[in-house]
């Protein structure tokens, strides 16, 4: 079986280190190893107008913000499709014909989204769109017969949503679409990474984020500015490093060359994490530490971004191929799809002629 990889974003905003380390840079790294067949990433445009749908400005304008994400930090248009969701539309009809396979209540049960619902607090106008889009995701991972999809843990309820569909689909209408798993990060602190508030999640409707596209001066304030240990006041006070940001994006980001260039006095994050906990360590070394790491990763994303930057009808024209790749993949699993559900009238040469016969007899 081929291996294949979906995933995607939504251009809501530029992105930032929580998709880097949730998901982005995985991507580039399983793009570069070679053991992938096919690899589709999608700027999920349609689905941000689930929620946006009275700012069709702010996705528009979002698209080449992502995809200028995507590419500075390495997904390369030879070996990856990206594509833009809203311009396949056989992504439009596999939802439909999904939509039959899933009720309301088990829509009401993903805990995704009833987060989401309350964060944007639709209360009882919640629109449609959006509380059926885990079913659209469905659509985006099977179109592409996915068997991977590297995401970070907010993504579990809906590959699980999409594996119920599959098992549904494929029982009723016989063996055509393909389960997917997903890839979650290894390391818990890139699970779910959180907003430099110290809120549960860095998202972009939120406004809690370090941007890959930041100034090295707005990571350094950003950073100056997170979220610690309240009751960690003066330096010889013992310090808490669980629900302490900046331990968490050290636990995400730092690795134990970074010590040797930027703390020597310590071999690595246990030690710091042990001397914060006895108390003698203060924020601020601990915060400029963890600038020095997260500038050091950030640096050569934000000079590729600078590149591209100069030729923004090259970056439209890398989408404009992904999207035609994407849509012969799509549209290829569409009429397997309408052929199972039998479907497909003109195709089916057997169909016209068993009712000819049944009519002339
Ligand atoms: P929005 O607020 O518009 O939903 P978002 O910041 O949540 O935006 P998405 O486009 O919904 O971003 O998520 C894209 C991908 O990034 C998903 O795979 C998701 O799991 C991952 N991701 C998003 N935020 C984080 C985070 N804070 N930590 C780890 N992974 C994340
Ligand atoms: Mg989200």
């Amino acid at each position: 079986m081929k291996k294949i990889i979906l995933t995607g974003d939504r251009p809501t905003g530029r992105l930032h280190v929580g998709h880097y380390v949730g998901s982005l840079r995985r991507r580039v790294e399983l793009q570069n190893s070679g053991e992938y067949d096919e690899i589709y990433i999608m700027i999920a445009d349609a689905q941000a107008l689930t929620d946006n749908a009275d700012n069709p400005e702010k996705v528009r304008q979002n698209i080449i913000e992502v995809a200028l994400d995507y590419m500075s930090c390495g997904l390369d248009p030879e070996k990856t499709n990206m594509f833009i969701q809203s311009q396949i539309p056989e992504l439009c009809e596999l939802t439909c014909y999904y939509m039959n396979l899933v009720t309301v209540s088990r829509l009401q049960r993903n805990p995704t989204v009833k987060t989401e619902i309350k964060m944007r607090n639709f209360e009882t106008s919640i629109p449609v769109g959006f509380f059926t889009y885990p079913i659209s995701q469905a659509s985006d991972i099977t179109a592409f017969k996915a068997t991977t999809v590297p995401a970070g843990e907010d993504q579990m309820p809906m590959v699980e949503q999409t594996k119920e569909i599959v098992h549904k689909f494929n029982s009723v209408y016989g063996e055509t679409l393909t389960e997917p798993e997903i890839l979650l990060p290894t390391n818990q602190a890139c699970m779910r990474l959180p907003g430099i508030d110290g809120k549960a999640k860095m998202s972009k409707s939120l406004g809690n984020c370090i941007y890959l596209s930041d100034t090295p001066e707005d990571v350094r304030k950003k950073i100056m500015s997170m979220y610690t240990d309240p009751d960690h006041i003066q330096i010889s006070d013992p310090g808490k490093i669980e629900g302490n940001t900046v331990f968490t994006y050290l636990d995400a980001f730092c690795r134990p060359e970074h010590f040797e260039r930027y703390l020597p006095d310590y071999a690595n994050l246990d030690e710091l994490k042990a001397h914060y906990q006895r108390g003698g360590l203060g924020d601020v070394k601990v915060k400029k530490f963890l600038n020095s790491v997260l500038q050091e990763e950030l640096e050569p994303v934000r000079a590729r971004r600078k590149e591209l930057e100069q030729d923004i009808p090259y970056v439209y024209e890398v989408l404009r191929k992904g999207t035609a790749a994407a849509k012969e993949k799509a549209a290829q699993t569409l009429a397997e799809v309408k052929a199972a559900m039998k479907i497909n009238y003109f195709d089916d040469t057997e169909l016209i002629k068993a009712q000819s016969e049944k009519y002339k007899a």
